[in-house]
C-alpha cells in the first residue's frame, strides 16, 4: 500500500463545509468534534476520501457491510428491483422480495421462529419485539406482564423503549432515566451465584414480566463484553422454568459475525423472538426483522380485531431493501462466509495478542479478546478519543474506538493484506507508535 499523506483540509468536497453548517451527525459533540472525513466512494474493504486518500475499513459501517462494499450481486439485485418497483405498502399489497425474504429467514432461523415482521432499523425491531411480547401475554389474558428483564452491559438501541432496556451506567443513555420506563436490570448469570439470583428474581417477579432480552454471546455497543454459551443457556433455562419469553437481539451478532449464522446456535438455544438488522442487507439499505415463534404468532389469532398486532411502519417490507437482503442471503449460500469469519478470528487472535500489557500514550491495555470477526482491545481509559481516532485515519485505517474500546469488526470478505494492515496499525498505535 502506498504511503498516506497526513490529514489535510478537504477543499475537494465543497458540500462538506456547506452541509456541515446544517447537518446534525450522530453521537457527536458538534461544538468540539472534528469535521467528518468526506467519502466519495467505497469498494470492497476500502473507503476513498475526497482528498485522494484510501482507508482500510475496520468497522464495516457499524458492523453492517459484511460482504464488503459494492458487492456486484447485491448491486445487481437492487438495480433490477429499482427499475421494477422500489416500494409498495405492505398492508393489503404483497411484494415478492418481502415475501420471499420472510420465507427464507424463517427457514434459516433456529427453533420455530416462523413469522417475520419487517421494519427499517434495529431499535425499531427491538421495540416491535417488546410490543409483541407484551401483547402476546395480553391477548392470552395476562395484562400485567408489562416489564422486561435485561442485563448490565446491554445495548438494544436509541429509541426510548430500547434505551430503557440498555445499561444506563455504561451505555450512552444514562441521562434519560426519568423519561424511560423502569425495567429490571440484572447481572448476567455467569456463575452459580448470579444464576441463583436470576432464578430467585424471576421466582418473585415473573408474573409482572413479559420477556427477558439479551444480546447472545457478545454485548456490543455496551462495551464488546463476551459471555459463554453456558450463560446464554442459563438465561434460556430460567425463561423456561419461569414461563417467560426470551428475546434474543441478534442485530449485531446475527448473520455470521460470531462464526455461526446466528450466535444462539452456539448454545443450542432458540428464542421466542429474534431481532436482526445490520448485516441483513449486507449494509446496503436500511432493513430490520423481528422474527416470532409460531406460538407467539398464534397469540394474535382470534375473531377479535383488537387482538391483531397493531403496528405498521410506512416502509415495512420495502421491496428494494428486501431485494438487497435476498441477495445478501444468496452470498451466505454461494460464498464461504462462515469459513472467512473463522479465518478472521484466527488472524485477530494471533495478531492482536501483542497489545496485551501495552501502555502507550492513549492509555493502558486492560484486556484483549476475540470472538468470530470481533477483535477487542480494551483500555483502562482512552485519554484523547478524537486524537486516537485521527491517529488511525492518519495511519490509513478507519477504526473508530468508543468508550474504552478499540475494536475491529471488518467485512467478512477482507483479505489478508488489508486485515494485516488493520491489526498492525492497532498494535502499533496502541503501543505508542
Ligand atoms: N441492538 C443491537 C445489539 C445493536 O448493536 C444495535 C446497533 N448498534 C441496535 C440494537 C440498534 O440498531 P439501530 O442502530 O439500527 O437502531
Amino acid at each position: 500500500m502506498t504511503a498516506q499523506p497526513k490529514s489535510q483540509p478537504l477543499t475537494l468536497a465543497p458540500w462538506l463545509d456547506d452541509g456541515y453548517r446544517h447537518i446534525w451527525v450522530p453521537y457527536t459533540q458538534m461544538q468540539t468534534a472534528p469535521k467528518p472525513e468526506a467519502v466519495t466512494a467505497t469498494q470492497g474493504t476500502r473507503i476513498s476520501l475526497a482528498d485522494g486518500r484510501q482507508l482500510v475499513d475496520g468497522v464495516a459501517s457499524w458492523w453492517s457491510a459484511c460482504h464488503g462494499y459494492n458487492h456486484p450481486h447485491i448491486q445487481g439485485a437492487v438495480r433490477r428491483q429499482l427499475e421494477q418497483m422500489p416500494h409498495v405498502m405492505l398492508a393489503g399489497l404483497a411484494n415478492e422480495p418481502a415475501f420471499t425474504l420472510a420465507e427464507r429467514l424463517a427457514a434459516l432461523a433456529p427453533g420455530d421462529l416462523e413469522r417475520v415482521f419487517f421494519s427499517e432499523s434495529g431499535s425499531v425491531a427491538v421495540e416491535i419485539a417488546m410490543k409483541m411480547a407484551v401483547q402476546a401475554w395480553l391477548n392470552r389474558g395476562q395484562p400485567d406482564r408489562t416489564q422486561f428483564v435485561c442485563f448490565k452491559g446491554a445495548y438494544h438501541g436509541d429509541t426510548i423503549a430500547a434505551m430503557a432496556i440498555g445499561d444506563p451506567e455504561d451505555g450512552i443513555m444514562g441521562r434519560f432515566q426519568g423519561l424511560m420506563a423502569e425495567q429490571f436490570r440484572l447481572d448476567l448469570p455467569r456463575n452459580g451465584e448470579t444464576r441463583a439470583r436470576l432464578d430467585d428474581f424471576l421466582a418473585d417477579h415473573a408474573p409482572e414480566c413479559a420477556a427477558v432480552i439479551l444480546e447472545p454471546l457478545v454485548q456490543g455497543a455496551g462495551g464488546m463484553i463476551f459471555h459463554s454459551p453456558e450463560t446464554l443457556k442459563a438465561v434460556h433455562e430460567a425463561c423456561d422454568t419461569h414461563g417467560l419469553l426470551l428475546i434474543l437481539d441478534e442485530i449485531m451478532t446475527g448473520l455470521g459475525r460470531l462464526g455461526t449464522l446466528f450466535a444462539c446456535e452456539q448454545a443450542g438455544v432458540a428464542p421466542d423472538i429474534m431481532t436482526l438488522s445490520k448485516s441483513l442487507t449486507g449494509g446496503t439499505l436500511p432493513l430490520a426483522a423481528t422474527i416470532a415463534s409460531q406460538d407467539v404468532f398464534e397469540a394474535f389469532l382470534s375473531e377479535d380485531l383488537d387482538d391483531a398486532f397493531m403496528h405498521g411502519p410506512t416502509f415495512t417490507g420495502n421491496a428494494l431493501a428486501c431485494a438487497a437482503a435476498n441477495a445478501s442471503l444468496d452470498l451466505f449460500e454461494t460464498e464461504p462466509r462462515l469459513q472467512q469469519v473463522k479465518a478472521i478470528e484466527a488472524h485477530l487472535t494471533a495478531a492482536l495478542e501483542p497489545c496485551r500489557g501495552a501502555a502507550g500514550p492513549w492509555g493502558a491495555v486492560r484486556d484483549v479478546r476475540v470472538r468470530g470477526a470481533v477483535g477487542v482491545v480494551e483500555m483502562d481509559k482512552i485519554e484523547d478519543m478524537n486524537g486516537l481516532r485521527a491517529r488511525f485515519v492518519d495511519a490509513g485505517c478507519w477504526i473508530r474506538p468508543f468508550g474504552n474500546i478499540v475494536y475491529l469488526m471488518p467485512a467478512f470478505t477482507i483479505d489478508e493484506e488489508n486485515l494485516t494492515r488493520l491489526t498492525d496499525t492497532v498494535v502499533k498505535v496502541v503501543g505508542g507508535g
